[in-house]
């Protein structure tokens, strides 16, 4: 069998360091070698998201604290910041928890705005809002600093930010944005297997979780605070994921934060440049490019120019790479290359190789 190397936006190549972390033998998830696992992490973690509170597991994927967010967190109505397939999709998620819930829609491509938030909080309807720093689907990254701010003349509002595609690869300073919760998946930029949720409460989301009488249990933010004090998490976790996180995040502090900030930024440049030199357009609003993937415009907007993108992927792949074909409804009419995790100058220009190989026969 060939390997396929993965480049689309998740989940992401996963090193064959990370695998063997993986594998190591099975331990007791309340037993000491676990608790010191949890508690050798911490500290890496917080250093990580620049944050002084504990930093919780889930054994999930990003969603299962995305709705855990609305079942804890929301009481009188949210409003779901949205610009994409993912942002989108919270709504939906927030009703159906049984959450009165606004939509505040914001034309894919382009970004969520500071100025459109605080016009609907200072209506005063709403306790929480949802919002996503990097719109996967439309390779989007709002401005998450400028809309944090909005945090000190709404105080009261519970601010829960997916960062599931950027935490690790972006800095995001948990304690200094001031936002409530800080959520994401290990299969994005930690380039970890799926299945494992990595997020971060501040005091006030944990005091107003533990006012909700309906919060459940698997997804229970109280529950998560109590068990990380004594480093244990409130289920039996993925402990192969656990493994596997302290060895990425020693990967992360040997290359330095501020490297692996500026090495995705760079690599996001690079892919550009790649679109750019072959005449497309990108899909997002310029200067909202995210820095972990680009989303390249293929028709879906007028002007630059447009292929076949699913007999580009398959001539990539034959290559031995995977790309994206476009979610939700710009399938097609734009495609999706990821930059996040582990790659570096060389890998990247592995893939525009065979992406410039597949040009010449398009
Ligand atoms: C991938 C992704 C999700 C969903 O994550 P799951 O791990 O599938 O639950 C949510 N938000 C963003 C921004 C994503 O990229």
């Amino acid at each position: 069998m060939t390997h396929v190397k993965l480049h689309i936006p998740g989940p992401v190549e996963v090193s064959a360091k990370t695998f063997q972390a993986f594998c190591q033998p099975m331990i007791g998830h309340r037993g000491q070698g676990f608790k010191d696992l949890y508690a050798k992490i911490q500290p890496q973690l917080q250093q990580l998201l620049y944050t002084k509170q504990l930093v919780f597991l889930s054994t999930s994927s990003a969603w299962g604290v995305m709705e855990g967010a609305a079942r804890n967190l929301v009481r009188k109505r949210v409003l779901n910041c949205m610009c994409g397939a993912f942002s989108d999709k919270w709504f939906d998620v927030s009703k159906r928890c049984g959450k009165e819930a606004e939509a505040l829609q914001a034309p894919w491509g382009s970004p969520i705005r500071p100025e459109q938030v605080e016009a609907r909080l200072a209506t005063g309807q709403f306790d929480a809002l949802t919002i996503i720093h990097n719109e996967t689907s439309t390779g989007v990254m709002s401005r998450i600093y400028e809309i944090a701010a909005l945090k000190k003349k709404f105080p009261d509002v519970m601010f829960i930010v997916d960062a599931v595609s950027s935490m690790s690869a972006v800095k995001l300073e948990f304690d200094a944005l001031g936002v409530d919760v800080l959520l994401a998946g290990t299969q994005k930029a930690f380039a970890l297997p799926p299945g494992l949720a990595v997020f971060v409460c501040s005091p006030a989301a944990l005091a107003k979780a533990a006012g909700a009488t309906d919060r459940g249990y698997y997804f229970d933010f109280v529950e998560f605070q109590k068990n990380a004090e004594q480093s244990m998490t409130p289920s039996t976790p993925s402990i192969g994921h656990v493994h596997a996180l302290a060895s990425k995040l020693d990967d992360i502090f040997a290359e330095g934060l501020e490297a692996r900030f500026a090495r995705h930024k760079k690599l996001a440049e690079m892919t550009r440049a790649w679109a750019a030199k072959h005449g497309f357009t990108l899909f997002p609003e310029s200067g909202f490019e995210s820095v972990t993937l680009t989303c390249v415009n293929n028709g879906a907007k007028p002007g630059g120019r447009a292929v076949d993108v699913p007999k580009l992927q398959k001539l990539v792949k034959d290559q031995g790479f995977l790309i994206d074909g476009g979610y939700g409804k710009i399938k097609g009419t734009t495609f999706r290359i990821s930059n996040m995790g582990d790659e570096t100058e060389a890998t990247m220009n592995q893939l525009y190789a065979a992406l410039d190989g597949a040009m010449k026969q398009l």
